[in-house]
């Protein structure tokens, strides 16, 4: 830990602003077409737990933490993005959102890969209202895709990269009601070997790939993890007919240690590996998906560590890449009801107690949530937390209003971007923004007028020097691009 005449240093002294305003002022826009694209989602990261995530970072490291610069603090572009309106709820859930940052429309409560006209749980309404995602426009463009995260691939966040569902609860058929069935909508199972051609996938789901009853290869005595499907298909087999290769846990995935490494950073890091060998380059996106899951069990380290993790892993990345030809975001779908209050002392334990006691002559954590399971009033008090270890990894942070399971919250959430085209993410803007920008920064999907020149280009020089085409470049009259293209074409 650094005494108080080293922080005194660090932080009085005015050259550190000094470099930050050097930094700005020498940043520049990057206009070249990316190439790659890695997107970083962490499930429910909001700008709280961006903040707390820091300094338990530092603080994992001995050192005071707030002065802590987590990876994703050195993105030199920021912005915010407007969480709300997934159509009826202003605080939506990790399905609307994902399709709002992966498919570029706000969606209903529930829903994935679908637009707002189709309505939760209804299967008829879903017809002919699919869209489709960066996933996919990368994937027509000829780029290899990929997903990983630590949920399950059949999950709200990867699912809207894939699948067109009118609910995010139908994983398996078994999940699907009748109506759904006779109606001819398909599972979000069957729809992964059905819809992409996806290149890498890595995560959790295997029973909904397996016949109902069907062992788990990892676990065979562990009655909830056996398969689900009523249909009795095979799909682990179906797919690794079609050539595949699948990573299902840490115990799978070769020349992974999970003792010694850390699983969310060498999955991102197996990905980019095996997407890289593709000469147009890829879409990759990364999900920490139990931030969310610590934060609905008000579990505020678990969150935390979880969050850290997702920043080891924008690390790796950054290393795995070029920043001339990789766009790298990183953003978060919804937040939650989380706060970082009291008056702590720097260096106090992120995880630790306010040193000033409430009202209530009791103490309270620095971390505490607006609701949740953490509330229990006896003899009209609440827990006294004096003897209770509150770093704990599985402690329960109090919350005002009582609920089994804390809820999202409602307010806008970070994005950090960096490499080809990331200033177009500065300011506000709707989260369904997201996927166009990166479609226009990268050369894919619709709006690619001013790419054509670049096409031209990229189909005469090698792939590697493509990443030096540049956006600015590109401005000539669309015509004369487009008559030139088919000369060379022919
Ligand atoms: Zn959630």
């Amino acid at each position: 830990r650094m005494n108080h005449q080293e922080l005194l240093l660090i932080f009085t002294k005015p050259s550190s602003a000094q470099n930050t305003l050097c930094s700005a002022l020498s940043r520049k826009h990057n206009t070249n077409v990316a190439k790659n694209i890695l997107l970083f989602l962490g499930d429910g990261m909001g700008v709280t737990t961006i903040t707390a995530a820091r300094i338990l970072k530092g603080q994992l490291q001995n050192r005071s933490g707030e002065e802590t610069i987590m990876n994703m603090d050195t993105f030199p572009f920021v912005g915010l993005a407007k969480v709300t309106h997934s159509f009826l709820k202003s605080i939506p859930d990790s399905a609307a959102t994902a399709t709002a940052y992966l498919c570029g429309v706000k969606t209903n409560l529930n829903t994935v890969g679908v637009s707002a006209a189709a309505r939760n749980g209804v299967c008829r309404s879903q017809k002919g209202n699919e869209v489709t995602s960066i996933l996919k426009w990368a994937k027509d463009a000829g780029k290899s895709v990929g997903i990983v995260t630590t949920t399950r691939v059949q999950h709200a966040t990867p699912a809207a990269s894939y699948a067109h569902s009118a609910s995010r609860t139908w994983y398996s058929d078994a999940d699907l009601p009748t109506s759904a069935v006779t109606g001819g909508c398909l599972d979000i199972a069957s729809q992964l070997l059905r819809n992409t051609d996806i290149d890498v996938i890595i995560g959790g789901g295997r029973k909904y790939m397996t016949p109902k009853g069907f062992p788990d290869p990892e676990y065979p005595t562990d009655l909830s993890a056996q398969g689900q499907r009523k249909d009795n298909r095979n799909l682990v087999n179906e797919w690794l007919s079609l050539i595949r290769r699948l990573w299902w846990n840490k115990t799978d995935f070769d020349a992974v240690d999970p003792e010694k490494t850390d699983y969310l950073m060498e999955i991102t890091e197996k990905a980019i590996r095996i997407l890289k060998k593709n000469p147009k380059g890829f879409f990759l996106l990364v999900e920490g998906g139990r931030i969310d899951q610590g934060h609905h069990d008000s579990r505020a380290s678990m969150a935390l560590h979880e969050a850290v993790a997702l920043d080891d892993a924008v690390a790796r990345g950054l290393e795995l890449t070029n920043e001339e030809e990789t766009l790298t975001v990183v953003t978060a779908d919804h937040s939650h009801a989380f706060t970082f209050n009291g008056y702590p002392f720097r260096g106090n334990s992120i995880l630790g107690k306010s040193p000033i006691f409430a009202m209530d002559f009791l103490p309270y954590t620095t971390l505490m949530y607006g609701n949740g399971p953490g509330i229990k009033i006896t003899d009209n008090k609440r827990p006294d937390i004096r003897n209770v270890d509150t770093t704990d990894k599985d402690y329960v942070q109090q919350s005002a209003a009582p609920l089994d399971s804390e809820t999202h919250g409602g307010e806008d959430v970070a994005l950090f971007a960096r490499g080809p085209m990331a200033h177009l993410y500065q300011g506000v803007y709707e989260q369904s923004y997201i996927p166009h920008a990166m479609a226009f920064a990268a050369c894919v999907g619709t709006n690619q007028e001013h790419c054509w020149s670049m096409i031209l280009m990229i189909n005469i020089i090698s792939p590697h020097t493509s990443s030096l085409i540049n956006h600015n470049e590109s401005i000539k009259p669309a015509i004369f691009v487009m008559k030139t293209y088919i000369l060379i074409s022919h």
